[in-house]
């Protein structure tokens, strides 16, 4: 997801936000720059390296060479594509805040969404190769932009060079938190690699059902691999705590967006993450879906949700007592959804 709807520009509505959680500081410093500083983030690049000779790093384990050329069921090459990097104000208020949450959207996925918004970049690929010292200079630029945060978005086929980005931004001086915008489709070995390099986790559970999984985003064993991987992910960051500022420090923030005909299994998911996660985890509820891509005519999948599958989703939410979060009003229309109306990076090619 991850991708497409975190691009709906109308602000989701909070139900409640508690002011807790503070690092008491006024001010959040990444917690990667701890692992830069002391050595250890170069030693996770050069450990998420040796996972490219056989590709593991996401749960399809294709086992490839990416470093002899080889490309897995991503599609992934060995430098990162990237399409866009900007300055986003739609994302879940403590991401975005008041200066925009620095998002870099990644060209290829570990997921294959019949409905995936993104598709441009995410399926058909488009963005450009760049080296990690370029990725490194879009993250500084983002810092420069007044950003709050890097919020890198389906970057897992690239987890080698994001870390050396980090590494080398963070010699640049860049202290921003980093948000890790994900499908929730992740490996146990990624997951390690990101341990006290991620501070917020943005993370989908889509499914609740595997064989919606399989047919719509073409990932076996969904279910299973996004729990553990947001257990995991639970472990690390906790639940979310934010500035003095209302913006985002650290801890895990759960996305859902709600699929016509109950595809995404909502009620059984939201009921898992109350009583796996904690009633206090923050939801993001997402009602902005619309056929893009191959769902457009679709039996199943080819419309909006109606305002009664909304209605018993709100229900839903209320009985799995939660506590914390957003949930999107249901739009009228498309306008305000933005996921393919965003233009690719401009500039130069590389080395032009
Ligand atoms: S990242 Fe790509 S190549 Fe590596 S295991 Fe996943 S799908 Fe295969």
């Amino acid at each position: 997801m991850q991708e497409s709807y975190l691009f709906a520009r109308m602000p989701p509505v909070m139900w409640r936000v508690p002011g807790r959680g503070s690092r008491g500081n006024g001010v959040s410093e990444a917690i990667f720059v701890t692992l830069a500083t002391n050595g250890e983030l170069g030693a996770r690049v050069r450990r998420a390296a040796v996972h490219l000779e056989s590709c593991v790093l996401c749960p399809r384990e294709c086992g490839i060479d990416r470093t002899a050329g080889e490309r897995g069921w991503c599609g992934a090459g060995l430098e990162p594509r990237v399409y866009r990097h900007m300055s986003h104000p739609g994302e879940e208020p403590p991401i975005s805040g008041t200066g925009g949450s620095g998002v870099v959207l990644f060209s290829h996925c570990t997921m294959a969404c019949a409905y995936c918004q993104n598709y441009r970049w995410s399926q058909l690929h488009e963005g450009r190769d760049r080296t990690a010292a370029e990725l490194a200079g879009m993250l500084v630029s983002l810092a420069g932009a007044g950003c709050h945060n890097l919020n890198l978005v389906s970057a897992t086929q690239y987890l080698p060079a994001v870390l050396e980005a980090l590494r080398l931004a963070s010699g640049e001086g860049i202290r921003l938190p980093v948000v890790w915008n994900t499908s929730g489709y992740e490996s146990p070995a990624a997951l390690e690699l990101l341990e006290g390099v991620v501070d917020i986790y943005l993370a989908d559970l889509r499914y609740s059902r595997d064989d919606a999984a399989l047919e719509l985003s073409d990932a076996p064993d969904y279910v299973e691999t996004a729990r553990a991987a947001l257990r995991e992910m639970k472990r690390q960051v906790g639940v979310l705590e934010r500035d003095p500022d209302g913006t985002a420090a650290r801890g895990l923030i759960v996305r859902h967006l709600v699929l016509p005909n109950d595809l995404s299994g909502t009620e059984d998911s939201l009921r898992w993450v109350a009583s796996e996660l904690g009633r206090d985890t923050f939801v993001s509820l997402m009602a902005q879906y619309y056929p893009a891509h191959r769902a457009e005519g679709c039996p199943e999948v080819g419309r909006r949700i109606t305002r009664a599958e909304w209605d018993r989703t709100r229900e839903a939410l209320a009985a799995a007592g939660l506590e914390n979060g957003w949930v999107q009003e249901l739009p009228d229309g498309l306008s305000g959804i933005a996921g393919t109306e965003i233009a690719p990076d401009q500039g130069p090619e590389r080395g032009a």
